[in-house]
């Protein structure tokens, strides 16, 4: 009997079935999410790419080409939002986001900081400033043992330059410029706490201690996939975690998940609901590229490929790349 139950609540089908809601369908999509490549200066613990320095996995002239195109003739399309690995070292990155400004759209950078110091980045502060790019910082705590525990040696430092740099660039100054939004996510096998509280202590201990300022704090559950899974694995905590996340789940997260208005493309091109979808190579019931799709509208109605991991982005508060969501 026992066996019987745990069954049913680990499949998250079941669950949304249970509380009314299933199946996952996509919405209109809204966000353009592309991971450029998976080549990273850092190789952080939790990271659910595997990103790092030996990666070699990058978008190509075609495909930079293509995203191009498919924004240009989808004004539904309002935000292009470039991921990785660290997207700024592709080298089509500036034309991706010169060619999606140039056509009106919201541009967001998902930037580690420390890449901004990096032998031939010395531009890309000044760049991302004079584009008007929203940056999205991940910040996993606002203590150097924390930080350098999870993203390694002298990475907190760095990153703390790296804010001080883009609020003197008027990133995050909060002048009406492009915004600056810090990301958190737990250290360890944990859900993270309030994304209003933690904010209000961000806001607090960088204000003070580094004169500091940013626009949000987003709170990010770590998914059981990839590198945080294969650490979970070895410390023999795997299933507790995902005990953990199937526990809280809470139905008033699932109209706002990420994957309802997102379409996630790879490297490749290949199309995916979400990032999380795409490390785990579980396609878009869908067009398998963005060479063959023309519309996004097609997809909207479209069943979202879902698994086990999906509990990580409706636990407690919820979790998107925009944060946490009820
Ligand atoms: S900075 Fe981001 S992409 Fe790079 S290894 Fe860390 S989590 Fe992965
Ligand atoms: S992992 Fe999260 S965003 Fe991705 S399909 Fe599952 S619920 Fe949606």
């Amino acid at each position: 009997m026992a066996l019987a139950a745990h069954t049913a609540v680990s499949d998250f089908d079941a669950m949304l079935r249970q509380h009314g809601q299933g199946p996952l369908r996509r919405a209109r999509t809204t966000t353009l999410q592309v991971n450029v490549g998976l080549r990273c200066d850092l190789a952080c613990h939790h990271c659910h790419v595997e990103a790092g320095p030996k990666r070699s996995e990058a978008l190509g002239p075609a495909l930079a080409e293509r995203v191009l195109r498919v924004l240009e003739h989808n004004p539904g399309l309002d935000t292009l939002d470039l991921t990785g690995g660290a997207p700024e070292m592709n080298p089509h990155f500036r034309e991706l986001v010169r060619g999606a400004r140039a056509l009106g759209r919201r541009v967001m950078d998902r930037c580690n900081l420390t890449i901004l110091f990096r032998e031939g980045q010395e531009g890309t502060a000044a760049f991302l400033a004079e584009q008007g790019v929203d940056v999205v910082a991940s910040l996993p705590c606002y203590t150097k043992d924390n930080v350098e525990a999870q993203r390694g040696r002298h990475t907190f430092d760095r990153s703390i330059e790296g804010l001080r740099w883009l609020n003197r660039l008027g990133i995050g100054a909060g002048d009406g410029g492009p915004s600056l939004d810090l990301v958190y996510n737990p250290v360890g096998a944990f859900l993270p706490g309030p994304q209003s509280e933690l904010e209000a202590d961000y806001r607090r201990e960088l204000g003070e201690h580094f004169g500091i300022r940013f626009d949000r704090l987003l709170t990010i559950t770590n998914m059981p996939i990839k590198r945080f899974a294969h650490d979970l694995e070895r410390r023999g905590e795997r299933e507790a975690y995902q005990a953990l996340l199937v526990n809280h789940f809470n139905p008033a997260t699932v109209d706002a998940l990420m994957c309802r208005n997102t379409l996630s493309v790879a490297w490749d091109g290949r199309l995916y609901d979400c990032d999380f979808n795409q490390a785990l190579g579980l396609r878009l019931h869908g067009p398998e590229t963005l060479f063959e799709l023309d519309d996004v509208e097609q997809l909207a109605e479209l069943p979202i490929h879902t698994a086990s991991h999906c509990f990580g982005c409706t636990a407690g508060s919820g979790s998107s790349c925009g944060g946490a969501l009820a």
